[in-house]
C-alpha cells in the first residue's frame, strides 16, 4: 500500500538501498527481519541492531 516493490521470487523482499534501509518509496524506511522478505532467517538481533542507526544517520544527513 505504501509503494515499496517487492522481489517476484518466493522471498517476496521489499526494494530498499541495504547501506541506508530506505525504500524505493521516499522517506520510508525499513529495518530488521522484514528487510529479507520471507526469508526471515537473513535477519537476526546480531546482525540487524545497526539498522537503526543507519536510518537516522540518512535522516539526519538529508536534513543537513
Ligand atoms: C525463539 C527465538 C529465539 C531467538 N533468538 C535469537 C538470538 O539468540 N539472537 C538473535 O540475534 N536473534 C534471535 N532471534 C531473532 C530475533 O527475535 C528477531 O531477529 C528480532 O526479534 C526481530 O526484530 P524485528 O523488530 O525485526 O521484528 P519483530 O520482533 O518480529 O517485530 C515486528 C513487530 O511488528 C508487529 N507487527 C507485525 N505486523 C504488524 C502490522 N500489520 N501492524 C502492526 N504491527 C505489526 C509484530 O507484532 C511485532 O511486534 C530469535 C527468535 C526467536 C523466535
Amino acid at each position: 500500500m505504501m509503494g515499496i516493490d517487492i522481489s517476484d521470487d518466493i522471498n517476496l523482499v521489499p526494494q530498499l538501498d541495504e547501506s541506508n534501509f530506505e525504500t524505493n518509496t521516499k522517506g520510508v524506511y525499513l529495518a530488521g527481519v522484514v528487510c529479507g522478505g520471507m526469508n526471515t532467517g537473513k535477519y537476526f538481533i546480531e546482525n540487524s541492531i545497526n539498522h537503526a542507526v543507519n536510518i537516522f544517520d540518512h535522516i539526519q544527513s538529508t536534513k543537513e
